[in-house]
């Protein structure tokens, strides 16, 4: 009996040890198949690109879940079609683009919006290279196929991109310039990965707060008193109505499945350009949304109302989306205000010449293609054209992210007029419409930009 056990047992450790010695040749034979042929099918198609001829790029930035590239380049042979695609040995995916001809040289952008171009989100795990294809044809009208490749003229250097979370998944983008043989490369490397504790993907900034009530109103619409106080009613803070907004769509995301932070959880004032400040949040923290929250008060309580504020150069699809979903969900209207309104409900708003006569420090640094609210122009960076590069201290600490080409796509919310009896009712009682309403925009322009 004991001899048999044995027997058993030493015919187990053989089993096993031809198990590890099959999985070490499989390993070993994968280990060569990836060294050999799988570089090698790399290395082949790298051998694609031409040489001595590149684009030139320019410009470059990242702004919410959008990459724009803005560049030039010459060919000196005439081709029938060009186009713009990320690929590897095995894929091809073209990328929309516009571009200019004028004789030998072309001019082109991905997008003419901040908010339009590549979306990253979209990019499948593995290895790309942005380049340039044309196709033409030989003299014995063959199909003939190149490929260029693109060269940073910029100060900028490598990117690096996490995906919004979706089903607790992120991916990770690294956007490298390298060589390969002398040429020029753009490589994006799409690879799993584990979201860091420090990166999110929305952030939601509550205006005001602690010694700054913003705008104030009675509940029962009675006015304050020249203290500030109501003689009837309670008195109604934007601080506090912001923030009650601003929790709910946090759950409301939450459930949704992104990760989001929130510039204050409490009622207490916070800085703007410190980290961690209104304006620095939605950048320190990676987020690829930026969503301030107000309301407002226009002192004669006629006016009334949605406004969503946007950046420059900014197409109007997420903004229509807010306001259909917020005018639905939170049972209001769009405003009735005309100044600065670009479509129903959207309104966009410039410094003007006297305002930039004012300002602190002159000669100015802004034009009037420059964004008013900080909300929108200081988080996005170069593709708003921030500002703030220290030129305010002491009065504000220099924006760290001035000059990032890797920000949040931002918007401002008015909900709604304090001083406006039927506004101030829906506010106080509807919080979680305008909550509902700001997190169905969201999914939805994400879900159909994925
Ligand atoms: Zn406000």
């Amino acid at each position: 009996m004991k001899k048999r056990k044995r027997k058993l047992k030493m015919k187990g450790i053989t089993y096993i040890l031809t198990i590890i010695f099959t999985l070490c040749i499989l390993g070993i034979g994968y280990l060569g198949y990836t060294l050999i042929f799988k570089d090698n099918h790399k290395a082949i198609f790298l051998e694609t690109i031409e040489r001595n001829n590149y684009a030139n790029i320019d410009y470059y930035a990242i702004y919410g879940i959008h990459m724009n590239l803005k560049g030039s380049f010459t060919l000196e042979e005439d081709v029938n079609d060009l186009v713009l695609v990320l690929k590897n040995e095995n894929e091809e995916i073209t990328i929309p683009w516009e571009l200019e001809q004028n004789n030998q040289n072309y001019t082109f952008t991905t997008s003419e919006y901040i908010n339009e171009g590549i979306v990253l989100e979209n990019i499948p795990i593995g290895e790309y290279y942005l380049l340039i294809k044309t196709i033409g044809t030989d003299e014995n009208n063959e199909e003939v196929i190149k490929y260029y490749s693109l060269q940073n003229q910029t100060t900028y250097n490598d990117l690096e991109y996490y995906t919004l979370t979706k089903d607790n998944k992120n991916n990770k983008i690294d956007i490298e310039w390298n060589t390969y043989e002398e040429i020029p490369t753009l490589r994006f490397t799409i690879k799993e990965t584990t979201l860091p504790d420090d990166v999110y993907d929305i952030t939601i900034d509550p205006g005001h707060g602690g010694s700054d009530p913003g705008k104030t109103a009675c509940s029962d619409g009675s006015v304050t008193n020249s203290l500030g106080y109501c003689n009837s009613g309670n008195l109604i803070s934007e601080s506090n109505q912001n923030l009650q907004v601003a929790l709910q769509l946090k759950e409301d995301l939450e459930n949704l499945g992104y990760k989001v932070i929130l510039t204050r959880e409490t009622d207490e004032r916070i800085s703007i350009y410190d980290p961690y400040g209104s304006a620095t949040t939605a950048n320190d923290t990676k987020s690829k949304l930026n969503i301030a929250i107000h309301h407002n008060s226009s002192g004669v309580g006629t006016v009334k109302g949605l406004e969503v504020y946007i950046a420059n150069d900014t197409n109007l699809d997420f903004a229509s989306l807010f306001v259909d979903e917020i005018t639905t969900l939170a049972n209001t209207a769009t405003s009735t205000k005309q100044l600065y309104r670009v479509s129903d409900g959207i309104y966009q708003r410039f410094f003007t010449e006297e305002e930039i006569l004012e300002d602190d420090v002159q000669p100015s640094n802004k034009t009037t293609e420059t964004i008013y609210y900080y909300y929108l122009r200081e988080v996005g960076g170069i593709s708003t054209h921030a500002t703030n590069d220290g030129r305010y201290i002491p009065t504000y600490s220099k924006n760290e992210h001035y000059n990032s080409n890797n920000t949040a796509e931002s918007y401002l919310f008015e909900l709604g007029y304090m001083d406006n009896y039927s506004d101030l009712l829906n506010i106080m009682q509807n919080t979680s419409g305008y909550a509902e309403g700001l997190a169905t925009a969201i999914s939805k322009y994400l879900a159909q930009e994925e």
